[in-house]
């Protein structure tokens, strides 16, 4: 299975935190916070469409600069998603520049920008040509826990305490469609752009006795009708979404450990903070981080299958693998617990099944 969701850390992990998130066959992409991204190419940069800041400390949002250096003068909407006070920081760095020359410009830049607060979500919008000026309309919706939505997966976020509202994240495919291309050619067909139509037809949940068309030339003039049902049980095998987790500067105190072990339930890479080893645990209270035991707690009871942690604190340069040990330990601890716990019910039911 080729996955959906294409994810990596911008920085190592002692650098400013952030994850790039690209999609598979598209030009596109997805950013989880916003510091230090001049080690990404701005080729990368520019398929951003969507980026989300977990809250507004420096290392998370300095970026923001470069992001709107690079995108000014373009055609282009960027959608952007901020903890509260989110739309106040983005005016205040609005307003640090003159935009005296932009009425001429020739493409337009918009940014959308959403602010979660616990109940709602308020979104603003910037147009370059209006000298980033708000539209005289904002727009309030209800929050339930998601941020975006599209056919083929959904963007949510929790509220976390790191001393202010902090935002954690979380990716989801809402499922995925594995191409079975042997099956493909043994329909004579050749993979190509129908295959993007015909997967949106699928997460668009059109009906399997709908009729779907194939060209079969580039021309378009040409082309080969299936049932949409039968054609998706010829040549897709549909298995789980991918869901990939964010989660960073949250200190291990009351509720965040539960929200987060709930939010980041069964994730196939939750990519955690771990700022501090444990022995250090009272600084990364105070500091409001994570440990990288907690870290490694927190990864074994969401039964995530993959995790990394990152955001360390400068003070372990020379020692990262002792957090990396840690993380691993207490992850492994964790699932060896839980699978005996499961062992056990397993076999609880099975007895009950021959009584
Ligand atoms: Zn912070
Ligand atoms: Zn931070």
């Amino acid at each position: 299975m080729r996955p959906f969701f294409h994810p990596r850390t911008i920085n190592g992990p002692f650098g400013d935190p952030g994850l790039y998130i690209s999609f598979l066959f598209e030009k596109r992409a997805v950013l989880f916070d916003l510091g230090d991204i001049y080690s990404l190419p701005p080729k990368d940069i520019l398929k951003i469409s969507h980026a989300f800041v977990s809250h507004t400390h420096m290392d998370h949002f300095s970026g923001f600069d470069r992001l709107l250096r690079l995108f000014l003068g373009r055609n282009k909407d960027l959608y952007i998603y901020g903890p509260e006070g989110f739309l106040k920081n983005i005016e205040g760095k609005l307003a640090g520049y003159s935009w005296n020359l932009v009425e001429n410009y020739e493409h337009n830049l918009t940014i959308h920008a959403t602010q979660v607060e616990p109940e709602r979500l308020v979104t603003k919008t910037y147009r370059c040509r209006n000298r980033f000026a708000p539209d005289p309309e904002t727009v309030i919706n209800h929050f339930d826990g998601t941020l975006h939505e599209e056919p083929a997966l959904a963007i949510s976020a929790i509220i976390l305490d790191h001393g202010i509202p902090c935002l954690g994240f979380s990716m989801k495919e809402r499922f995925h469609v594995n191409i079975l291309k042997d099956n493909v050619a043994s329909l004579g067909l050749e993979i190509g752009p129908w295959l993007r139509e015909f997967k949106e037809a699928l997460f668009n949940g059109l009906d399997p006795d709908s009729e779907f068309e194939i060209q079969t030339d580039i021309n378009n003039t040409s082309g080969r009708k299936f049932i949409l049902g039968e054609l998706s049980e010829k040549i897709a095998l549909i298995t789980p979404g991918q869901k990939i987790t964010y989660i960073v500067d949250v200190p291990f105190g009351k509720p965040n450990p539960d929200k987060i072990i709930e939010f980041a339930n069964n994730s196939d890479h939750l990519y955690i903070e771990a700022s501090f080893l444990d022995k250090d645990r009272e600084l990364a209270e105070k500091k409001f981080h994570l440990t990288a035991m907690q870290a490694g707690y927190i990864a074994a009871k969401a039964k995530v299958k993959q995790y990394t942690i990152f955001h360390f604190s400068p003070r372990y340069i020379d020692s990262e693998e002792f957090l990396l040990r840690e993380a691993r330990e207490e992850y492994e601890k964790g699932r060896r617990q839980e699978s005996r716990h499961t062992d056990w019910r397993t076999f609880g039911r099975s007895k009950e099944l021959t009584e």
